[in-house]
C-alpha cells in the first residue's frame, strides 16, 4: 500500500480561529488531520482531503484518547499535535462568576493535558514526535480583567517547559505558541459586555490585531523545521499591541 499523505497531525480547536486557519495549512502541505472541536460542522465544511473530523470534548479524556486510536487507525501514527483548543472569559476578579473560572482551567489546562496524554506514550515509544501547545502572550505577562485566563495561560508556558525537559531526550519536540491580540471567535464567549466593549476598543487602538493565518504560519514555520530542531517558542504580537 502506497501512502499518498504526510504523517498525522491531530488540531484541537479546528472549527474556527487559529485552529481552522492551521489546519487549512498543514492540508495545503499534504498532512493528514485530525480534526477535533465540538462543533462537526465548521470542520466538515472544510472539505480537506485525509481528513478525520470529530466531535469531541476535550475535557472528555477517554472520547480524546479514542479519537486519536481511531485516526490513527486509519492515517497511521500520530506525528504531531497541536493542543489549540481554548477558551477566554475575561472577567473582574471581585465579580466573576467562578464557574467561568473553573471552565477555563477545565479546556485550557485540564483539556490541554489530556491532549498530551493521548499522543505522549506513542511518541516516546517511536522517539518521534512533536506537541505544539498554544499559549498566549497572556502566558508571560498580566492584562486587565485576565486573572484567571492568565493563570491558564502561565500554566500551559509553564508545564511546556517542563514537558520539553522530559521529553526531548525521547526525541520529541514542545513547541509553545504564544500569541498576542488575534482576529477570532475567542472575545465572543466573555460575558462581560462593558469588558468586551473595552478589549475591542483596544483592539482598534492598535490598529487591527494579526489574522489567524499569520499565527497558522508561525506554527507551520516551528513544525517545518527537521525533527533535530526545536523552536522552543514563538511570541508574536501586532507591533503596535501595548502590553
Ligand atoms: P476561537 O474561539 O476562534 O477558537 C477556539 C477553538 O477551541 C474552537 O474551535 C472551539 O470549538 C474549540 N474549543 C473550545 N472549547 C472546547 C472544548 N471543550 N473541546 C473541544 N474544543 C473546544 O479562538 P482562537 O482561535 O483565538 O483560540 C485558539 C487558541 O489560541 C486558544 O487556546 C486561545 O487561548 C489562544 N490564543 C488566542 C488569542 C486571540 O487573541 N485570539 C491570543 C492568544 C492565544 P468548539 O466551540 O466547536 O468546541
Amino acid at each position: 500500500m502506497t501512502t499518498t499523505h504526510k504523517p498525522l497531525v491531530v488540531i484541537t480547536g479546528a472549527s474556527s480561529g487559529i485552529g481552522l486557519a492551521t489546519a487549512r495549512l498543514l492540508s495545503e502541505r499534504g498532512h493528514a488531520l485530525l480534526l477535533i472541536s465540538r462543533r462537526l460542522e465548521p470542520m466538515l465544511q472544510l472539505g480537506l482531503p485525509n481528513s478525520l473530523a470529530l466531535s469531541v470534548d476535550i475535557t472528555d479524556r477517554q472520547a480524546l484518547v479514542a479519537a486519536v486510536a481511531q485516526a490513527e487507525k486509519k492515517f497511521g501514527p500520530v506525528d504531531a499535535i497541536i493542543n489549540n483548543a481554548g477558551v477566554m472569559l475575561l472577567g473582574s476578579i471581585t465579580s466573576q462568576d467562578p464557574n467561568e473560572w473553573d471552565r477555563m482551567l477545565d479546556v485550557n489546562v485540564r483539556g490541554l493535558l489530556n491532549g498530551i496524554f493521548a499522543v505522549t506514550q506513542g511518541m516516546v515509544a517511536r522517539q518521534h514526535g512533536t506537541i505544539i501547545n498554544v499559549s498566549s502572550v497572556a502566558g508571560r505577562k498580566a492584562f486587565p480583567n485576565h486573572v484567571a485566563y492568565v493563570g491558564t495561560k502561565f500554566a500551559v508556558t509553564g508545564l511546556s517547559e517542563n514537558l520539553r525537559e522530559e521529553l526531548s531526550p525521547s526525541n520529541v519536540r514542545v513547541i509553545t505558541i504564544e500569541p498576542g491580540a488575534v482576529d477570532t471567535e475567542l472575545l465572543s464567549h466573555t460575558t462581560d459586555d462593558a469588558i468586551k466593549a473595552g478589549y475591542n476598543d483596544w483592539k482598534q487602538e492598535m490598529g487591527g490585531v494579526l489574522s489567524a493565518e499569520t499565527i497558522a504560519e508561525a506554527i507551520g514555520f516551528a513544525y517545518g523545521q527537521p525533527q533535530s530542531v526545536c523552536v522552543r517558542e514563538i511570541v508574536v504580537c501586532a507591533t503596535r499591541q501595548q502590553p
